[in-house]
């Protein structure tokens, strides 16, 4: 027996546990073995209860449970089939318990279970406990199963290297998971519209009230899984899908980590066929019902598990699409709220080429105009980071073929060659400026050896706030912020976001890196002052979507001598491919010529 030290305040034998189990049609399984592996449980009898709740089981489960004699209290309620979640709140509203522990009607439980999970919450601030989740050795082999088996082993791989739960990335499992029922019936149980992931949606308000979530690797519990495959590639497959929008648009941190938002990342033509079978009228995973059948009855064999994980995550994939485009109307709109690819282009200054500036760093405005013009022709609609940021939070308010166009520095001339285009063509833009040196030149290059450039004034940006530009931080004195101490640091960053917040009198929303150098340092300073932070790095060029850090947002850079070919290569990749492969030649070229005169010398020598 374990030894349990009473809830302060309360009565002596007081019910501790309170046991929640939904079911539907598994009456075989819940009597057989999943009530008797609660019978076993090493906690006095009068300390815990068992809820079961029986979902609309046509099976005659009521029935069976009814005539059960159990040596502890057990409850029974019996509704109409209403799905997991509102079978597991109606347990909460029944339960008399200080903790109330989930059960699904195929787990059974391991030694100690219940005794481990009340510990987990004595004396202690409110938490979710969690323990470990894995098949039953004695359930059924099948493809399915052992897919499963592998897709714990991971999960509580992951759980054990990273030391705990990380949420909202991580998915969250209700069964073998306890809390205390004044808590679940403060944030108001299951949302019962969730047809798939109402444990994850329930886990992600918790985490959002700031519980903690303790693991208890030795509260163990077993999967007898009996499922079907069909029903998981179709029922299940649909019911994700169609969660995955709901969950998206409720939880905007989970938007990132969904599985639509692999959409802005994919292959074109791996889209293609997604969309192709998302259209047809039937379900085509039909075709993988014969290949599956045979892999389970080969499922002994390692491979043959392998393939079947293969099948079964296309099949899986292509149901969840469908069961998204549904949900949503359409897969324009799907690709609309999900897919969006932002391409971040990169200028410095627009105007006259000044004597001794760095070579690259101006375009000239007849270039500049010439690109804006291809840009509006080819559909593309300059936004602000606020739009991408609205967009990353709602998937709403995007234009079908958005392109930032960004400029670092803030030089003087963006106001009368860039900056006018911009308004004309209807476009947004952001200007990057260094907050110290408004109305001053660029200091940062001079002592360099660099020519001399004037920089925006405050009363310039002010004005072009006003005209659809958005001014973001870009450093107070650009400098090299990963050679600084972390005062400096943060008199850098933060310093800069107060300037231009007490200058336009509003949040500012995004930052550049100086000279795009970030280290990890950095790169957290940035995040707690502002929502998005754009690096420039000519080796990590490339298009920006949902599932790209916001503090580590791409662009790619123009030249001043960027033809319209290198621009619709920027505006289509993000990258303009050409050039970075003229470079490779250019060094392979170098360093050829200078192996060979390597040889040179030594065959001289040799002489
Ligand atoms: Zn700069």
């Amino acid at each position: 027996m374990c030894q349990i030290a009473r809830i302060p305040g309360r009565r002596a034998y007081s019910l501790k546990l309170s046991v929640v189990v939904p079911t539907r049609n598994r009456r075989e399984v819940l009597i057989r073995r999943t009530l008797p592996a609660m019978f076993s449980q090493d906690m006095p009898a009068e300390e815990f209860e068992i809820v079961v709740v029986v979902d609309g089981s046509t099976d005659g489960t009521g029935k069976v449970l009814r005539e059960l004699s159990a040596p502890f209290s057990l409850q029974i309620i019996e509704q109409a089939n209403r799905g997991p979640g509102a079978a597991r709140n109606a347990g909460i509203r029944a339960a008399k318990g200080d903790v109330v522990l989930f059960i699904d009607d195929d787990i059974l439980c391991g030694p100690g279970l219940f005794c481990q999970h009340v510990e987990a919450h004595n004396n202690q601030l409110p938490s979710v406990a969690y323990g470990r989740l894995s098949m039953a050795p004695e359930a059924p082999p099948s493809a399915l199963r052992f897919a499963n088996e592998a897709w714990f082993e991971q999960y509580y791989a992951r759980i054990e290297s990273q030391k705990g739960l990380k949420l909202p990335q991580s998915d969250y499992l209700i069964s073998n998971s306890s809390m205390p029922r004044a808590t679940l019936l403060e944030c108001g149980g299951f949302d019962e519209t969730m047809t798939a992931k109402e444990d994850y949606e329930l886990g992600l308000r918790l985490w959002k009230m700031g519980l903690r979530f303790v693991y208890l690797p030795g509260a163990k519990a077993y999967e007898y899984f009996q499922k079907p495959i069909r029903y998981v590639l179709r029922k299940d497959g649909n019911a994700f899908g169609e969660t995955d929008v709901l969950l998206s648009r409720k939880h905007p941190e989970y938007r990132p980590y969904s599985a639509l938002a692999g959409l802005g990342r994919i292959a074109r033509w791996k889209i293609l066929w997604r969309r192709m079978f998302a259209a047809l009228p039937f379900n085509p995973v039909g075709v993988l019902n014969f290949p599956l059948w045979i892999c389970d009855r080969l499922c002994r064999f390692q491979f043959v598990r392998r393939v079947s994980r293969s099948l079964l995550g296309a099949g899986r994939s292509v149901t969840e699409f469908r069961g998204a485009v549904r949900q949503i109307g359409s897969w324009r709109l799907l690709e609309r709220e999900f897919g969006a690819r932002l391409p971040a282009l990169l200028y410095h200054n627009v105007g006259p080429e000044r004597e001794g500036t760095m070579r690259g760093l101006t375009v000239s405005p007849e270039r500049f105009e010439r690109h804006v013009r291809w840009l509006a022709r080819r559909g593309y609609k300059g936004i602000c980071p606020s739009d991408w940021l609205r967009w990353r939070k709602e998937g709403r308010g995007l234009p079908e073929k958005p392109v930032l166009i960004t400029f670092d520095d803030g030089y003087e001339d963006l106001g009368e060659h860039a900056l006018p285009v911009l308004r004309r063509y209807g476009f947004g833009g952001v200007v990057y400026v260094a907050t110290k040196l408004l109305g001053e030149t660029n200091e940062w290059d001079e002592d360099r050896g660099w020519g001399t450039m004037r920089l925006m004034t405050a009363d310039q940006i002010r004005f072009w706030a006003t005209e659809g530009i958005e001014f973001g931080a870009h450093s107070r004195t650009h400098a090299d912020l990963t050679s600084l101490g972390s005062e400096e640091l943060t008199e850098e960053v933060a310093g800069s976001a107060r300037d231009l917040e007490s200058l336009l009198g509003t949040r500012i929303v995004s930052f550049a890196y100086p000279y795009g150098f970030y280290s990890q340092n950095v790169v957290e300073c940035v995040r707690s002052e502002f929502d998005l932070a754009f690096i420039a790095d000519d080796d990590d060029e490339g298009l920006n979507d949902l599932r790209t850090d916001p503090h580590l947002l791409l662009r790619t850079m123009v030249q001043s001598d960027d033809s319209l070919l290198a621009l619709e290569c920027r505006a289509r990749w993000g990258r303009y491919p050409l050039l970075q492969l003229w470079d490779r030649v250019r060094i392979r070229v170098a360093l050829r010529t200078r192996l060979k005169r390597a040889a040179g010398v030594m065959t001289t020598r040799r002489h």
